[in-house]
């Protein structure tokens, strides 16, 4: 016999399942445990006979799967703060930040992040805090360190290789301490001694990294902000392209239709990360009406607007060829705080997608590019009962995902605190 409050039978205006399908007028989902038993229409599915049930109604309201966020930096303050300075910390500090970045990330109806670049075992020990119950966050998919070339973007981190064979040895490593997907930077990034513009390793050695990551059944995503660095990653059969910015070595910005329609031949991810170079941008705005900009910044203010646009241009251009565009936030890197990844899901919109394929693109299709599939990401029977409640319908429109009312996280109801806890995780807008 089932225990006394084992069921949870939720119901609200509609429900989005994000399996592909239009909402479910007056949606209902039954929930025993931490799983997913039923889903469907109010009245059509309901507990065992005889069950103690808890019933939970959110009228006119929304049912959806938990967020999934596809790139994540815990360590990260998003105060404008560069990787460089954040490195000289120490990682008792970075796994307190990391602690309170992933609650503000559960509270805003984030279930499950991956983890694009921690220093040293920072975000192991977080999740082994989480598992022992000492504090909470989402479920976490995590690379433990970026591997990077001497001197190359998050090196600082602690993975630094030369060659393939200490490519694929740090492959096992990072595995044998407990990496569920390797990370590498194939092109330099704002690490202050990395090359931006240019490719960091050479297609051997990232072909070690994928022959050895796949071996063991993990994913692999590379940092790339030129070109040819999503050239050497695709050629190394890498699994996602973080940030995919087309920029040739002397800096010009070209989109490469050669290269995006192998992204596609290849059914390649894509995380464009376009709200973080937004982040900026509105940073500096804001001191400009409250303080004025020096010329320099002024000059990095032009340069942001420039460059947000082309962003915007190649992501259209990706999501009209029907390229596996996905969230993933990138926050807390630059300016932009954990906590508001909703800001990369309406920037996707804006981009092309529908309100439904960006409630995808940060649900259902994130789960899949991070092979999350098989418990979250969609609601439907035997998976994980990782669901937001929602004020508003997020498929008609998308700032609905701001408007989170209630978390579950495996079945339970997440203690989000005080009104402000819930509130105060939104940054502004720049106006
Ligand atoms: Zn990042």
């Amino acid at each position: 016999m089932p225990t006394v409050g084992e069921f949870k039978l939720i119901t609200a205006g509609r429900l989005i399942d994000a399996k592909g399908g239009p909402p479910i007028d007056n949606g209902a989902i039954l929930i025993h445990g931490s799983s997913i038993v039923a889903v469907g229409r109010s009245g059509e599915i309901s507990a065992p006979e005889g069950a103690d049930v808890q019933i939970l109604d959110y009228p006119g309201k929304t049912i959806m799967p938990g967020m999934v966020d596809c790139h994540t930096h815990h360590n990260g303050f998003g105060d404008g703060r560069a990787g460089d300075e954040l490195t000289l910390l120490d990682d008792e500090i970075l796994t307190l930040q990391s602690a309170r970045n992933a609650r503000s990330s559960l509270y805003s109806g984030v279930t499950s992040i991956r983890e694009n670049g921690p220093k040293n075992y920072t975000m192991f020990r977080l999740r082994d805090a989480i598992n022992q119950g000492i504090t909470i966050g989402p479920r976490m998919v995590l690379c433990g360190r970026p591997v990077a070339i001497i001197g190359g973007h998050m090196g600082y981190f602690g993975s630094e290789v030369t060659g393939p064979n200490e490519s694929r040895a740090m492959t096992r490593q990072l595995i044998k301490e407990g990496a569920d997907y390797i990370k590498v930077t194939a092109t330099g990034g704002t690490t202050r001694t990395s090359f931006p513009l240019k490719p960091s390793f050479t297609v051997e050695e990232l072909v070690a990294v994928t022959d050895e990551a796949h071996k063991f059944g993990k994913l692999t995503a590379t940092h790339c902000v030129s070109s040819q660095g999503i050239a050497n990653s695709l050629d190394a059969d890498v699994d996602m392209i973080i940030h995919c910015v087309y920029k040739d070595g002397d800096g010009t910005d070209t989109f490469r239709q050669d290269i995006a329609d192998r992204i596609g031949e290849k059914g390649v991810y894509v995380n464009p990360t376009l709200h973080v170079g937004r982040s900026g941008r509105w940073k500096l705005e804001h001191k400009k009406a409250a303080q004025g900009l020096t010329s320099e910044e002024t000059a990095t203010l032009e340069a942001t607007y420039r460059n947000n646009e082309v962003r915007m241009e190649d992501s259209r251009k990706m999501i009209e060829m029907g390229l596996k565009v996905i969230t993933g936030s990138d926050s807390s890197w630059g300016d932009y705080q954990l906590g508001n990844t909703v800001y990369e899901t309406e920037l996707l919109v804006e981009a092309g997608y529908t309100p439904m394929q960006g409630v995808h693109s940060v649900t259902s299709d994130a789960a899949k590019a991070l092979g999350l599939d098989d418990l979250v990401g969609t609601l439907e029977a035997g998976k994980e009962a990782d669901i937001i409640i929602v004020d508003g319908d997020p498929s008609q429109d998308i700032n609905a995902l701001w408007n989170v009312d209630e978390v579950f996280f495996a079945g339970e109801v997440v203690d989000r605190g005080s009104f402000d806890s819930k509130t105060t995780v939104r940054q502004p807008p720049a106006f």
